[in-house]
């Protein structure tokens, strides 16, 4: 996933979840760490750490952006846009949308689902289910396969 596509991403599930445009820039930024994505309360923008998407794909990533976008709508509505505030937690719970930034380490806490390629053993940790039907190995095409832990 690039730029344009984490852009129309988080401008669709705006319209989906929020039935309010997304009028700014989503891009990733590499240097995140400690989070999985974050508002810019200065220029609007949306940042998401590219780490999570290479390691949990992009059930990961909707979830950063829905939570970025809970900040973004209730500061542009001048509502309470920060954790604790009750405009906050209710458009979360509202949205379904996870309560923190989360870090990477409380994405690996999260991960359910272990896939691993039959091919060339890449694994692939999710926190939601997928259909290995449609989804192969990133690195070879190659089959994959869930493990049970
Ligand atoms: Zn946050
Ligand atoms: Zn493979």
């Amino acid at each position: 996933m690039d730029n344009s596509a984490l852009q129309k991403l988080t401008e669709s599930l705006s319209l989906k979840y929020f039935k309010v445009p997304f009028k700014h820039k989503a891009y990733f930024n590499k240097r995140l760490r400690t989070t999985g994505g974050r508002y810019l309360l200065t220029s609007h923008n949306i940042e998401v750490n590219d780490k999570q998407y290479a390691k949990f794909g992009e059930s990961a990533i909707i979830d950063i952006i829905k939570h970025e976008l809970c900040h973004y709508h209730l500061h542009i509505q001048k509502k309470g846009y920060k954790h604790r505030d009750k405009d906050f937690k209710r458009l979360c719970q509202l949205t379904g949308a996870p309560r923190f930034c989360s870090a990477i380490e409380n994405y690996e806490d999260r991960v359910n689902y272990i896939y691993q390629c039959q091919k060339c053993d890449t694994r692939y940790p999710r926190i939601r289910k997928v259909d290995t039907v449609k989804m192969v190995c990133g690195n070879c095409n190659g089959k994959l396969k869930e493990l049970k832990n």
